[in-house]
């Protein structure tokens, strides 16, 4: 569905990704881990449209989409729940999940995916009308997922949910994530928390500073040394 074949980019003279290549394949949750630094916000503000990469070509369903205005790359269903939320925290809940689908004109549809999300997220049915600053970290991650649902998307690129969540709310991402992905979106998750990003995939890859060093099957990394040693601190 989406391919990555030998990614680099460059900011100035420093090189952030060096010959990257991925493959999520539809239907599939994939992780990619890394460190902070290792280039993972990188890759996805390229797949994203955000950054021009220097060399390399990213596909979705066999297209080119390197090159695309960001808002065309949304249009065929990648959405990008960015790292740190960036919620509007003025505005109310509603109001901050109706934004994601700002880009779509089927009202029957954005009035589906808005139950949708509220069936996800009881809680912020109840706090629909609140601003959306005064909730939780965990809560505020499940506007700023609920958004990049109300895209319609049919793959998420999630930039480390975790970021700044007590351990008990990044333990109540994995079934979040793993019921999207179970509705047919398939989902590309990018984590410094390894539990989690093996939680909830089927397929793993390691990046280190702008290197792919490990790639396979969840259960290849479950038992690697390059993960225990990297970021289980075994
Ligand atoms: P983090 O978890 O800290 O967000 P990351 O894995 O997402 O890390 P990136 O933010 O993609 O990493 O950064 C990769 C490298 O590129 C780092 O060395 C970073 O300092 C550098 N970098 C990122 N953004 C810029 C920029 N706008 N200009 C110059 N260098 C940048």
């Amino acid at each position: 569905m989406l391919t990555l074949e030998n990614l680099s980019v460059q900011y100035g003279k420093a090189t952030a990704l060096h010959g990257v290549s991925m493959e999520v394949a539809e239907g599939s949750a994939v992780s990619l881990v890394g460190a902070n630094g290792a280039g993972k916000t990188t890759l996805l503000r390229s797949i994203s449209g955000l950054i021009s990469p220097s060399s390399g070509e990213i596909r979705f369903k066999g297209q080119k989409i390197n090159g695309m205005p960001p808002s065309d790359i949304v249009k065929l269903g990648i959405v990008h729940v960015p790292q740190g939320r960036r919620l509007f925290p003025y505005m109310s809940v509603m109001s901050n999940l109706k934004l994601g689908a700002s880009l779509r004109k089927d009202k029957d549809g954005i009035k589906r995916d808005m139950d949708m999300v509220f069936e996800h997220f009881p809680r912020l049915y109840e706090r629909r009308n609140q601003r959306a600053g005064t909730l939780s970290g965990g809560e505020q991650q499940m506007v700023a997922i609920g958004r990049g649902l109300m895209a319609d998307p049919k793959l998420l690129l999630m930039d480390e949910p975790s970021m700044g969540l007590a351990p008990r709310l990044v333990a109540e991402l994995v079934p979040v994530i793993k019921t999207i992905n179970k509705r047919g979106i398939s989902v590309l998750l990018v984590e410094q928390n390894v539990p989690l990003a093996l939680g909830v995939a089927d397929k793993g890859y390691a990046l280190q500073v702008g290197r792919i060093v490990l790639e396979g099957d969840i259960e290849l990394f479950k038992t690697s040394d390059i993960i225990k040693k990297a970021y289980l601190g075994e």
